[in-house]
């Protein structure tokens, strides 16, 4: 990355920031009696606050990705991390945030809230980045650029040269979602982060894992960035019960791989079998637990899905994904009926 400065990236108002002290925050140890938090004395579960860092969850975490704890920052869903970034490193109604179209909805919507404005350079034809588009359209007001992969709703994943050169043109924050990576193989760029510091990636509990319902997203970066999204954060952001479970889901790893892997076997099943049905134009390839399907009459076939009680995703109104359906990867039983009814249509 050319110039990389974070102290130049960050807000004036978040580096001057004097961040919330909790109880928590303030006595560290282990004590005897706890009088510090005005928290019910009587035992419920639940009566004591989590811990503001969740150590315990991020030392397994840790220990499996190869980073430091330090460089692990916890949030209520990824869409909190999103949130962070923009907020610590964009003033509103001044700087920009980039994303690349078709892409995860969130990075937008996020950058809307907080009145920053976007820039959109599309993805080409063959849903790769246009580096030399996103390169060009770089100003000195943008601060962020969100990279999806493998990318939602078009299932690939980015080339990883692709994002080197981003990565070592822009002098902001190049921000990874790799919310789909279990699915991808040992491809996850956080071994990248030793050598980037303007590297941030997302992953998530939500897919892979299985915890959807937990509300837990990951966010890996160096240190620096990491403590200051931690400044900015609630104190208490992830509840006892979500630090309890995932740090039970990463003691057995083992479980997600096997759902991991019974998930590509029916992806591959599904992928043969719809391009076996007249009306389906082209079935993307996936490295995700969903594929983006080009279907003839797409909104009808959506909608005739529906009345058989099969929700998928429309995506037919979105750039570059026109005519398409993006239909995530169920069970045997579940795909078996989609197909079923494909086949009624
Ligand atoms: C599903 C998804 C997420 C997950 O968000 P959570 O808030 O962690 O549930 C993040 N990024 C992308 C691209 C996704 O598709």
């Amino acid at each position: 990355m050319q110039n990389f400065d974070l102290n130049t990236l960050v807000r004036k108002n978040i580096i001057a920031l004097k961040p919330y002290s909790s109880a928590r925050d303030e006595f560290k140890g282990e004590a005897e009696v706890y009088l510090d938090a005005n928290e019910n004395p009587y035992p419920s579960g639940y009566n004591r606050y989590p811990d503001p860092l969740q150590w315990k969850v991020k030392e397994l975490l840790a220990q499996q990705k190869e980073v430091k704890a330090e460089q692990i920052f916890l949030g209520n869903g990824s869409d909190e991390a999103i949130d962070l970034l923009i907020r610590v490193f964009c003033e509103p109604n001044q700087d920009s945030v980039m994303i690349t179209e078709p892409t995860y909805g969130m990075y937008r919507v996020c950058a809307n809230i907080n009145a920053v404005a976007i820039q959109n350079v599309l993805l080409t034809k063959d849903y790769q980045l246009d580096t030399e588009g996103i390169l060009k359209a770089v100003t000195p007001n943008t601060k962020i650029i969100f990279l999806c992969s493998p990318n939602n709703p078009t299932g690939n994943l980015l080339s990883v040269d692709d994002i080197s050169k981003v990565l070592n043109n822009f002098s902001g924050l190049v921000v990874v979602d790799e919310a789909y990576i279990d699915f991808a193989g040992d491809v996850s760029l956080i071994k990248e982060l030793k050598k980037y510091p303007n590297l941030v990636i997302l992953q998530t509990f939500s897919k892979a894992w299985g915890l959807a319902g937990l509300r837990l997203g990951m966010c890996f970066a160096s240190e620096a960035i990491i403590n200051l999204l931690n400044k900015v954060k609630y104190p208490y952001n992830v509840n006892i019960k979500t630090q309890e479970l995932a740090a039970e889901a990463l003691l057995n790893a083992d479980s997600k791989d096997r759902a991991v892997a019974e998930i590509l076997s029916e992806r591959g099943q599904l992928v043969d079998t719809l391009n076996q049905i007249p009306f389906v134009i082209k079935v993307y390839p996936s490295d995700a637990n969903f594929v983006l399907v080009a279907i003839e009459n797409a909104s009808v076939t959506y909608q005739k899905l529906m009345q058989q009680g099969i929700i998928v995703r429309d995506r037919s109104t979105v750039v570059l994904c026109e005519s398409s359906l993006r239909i995530t990867i169920g069970t045997p039983e579940e795909n078996k009926k989609l197909i079923n009814s494909l086949k009624q249509i």
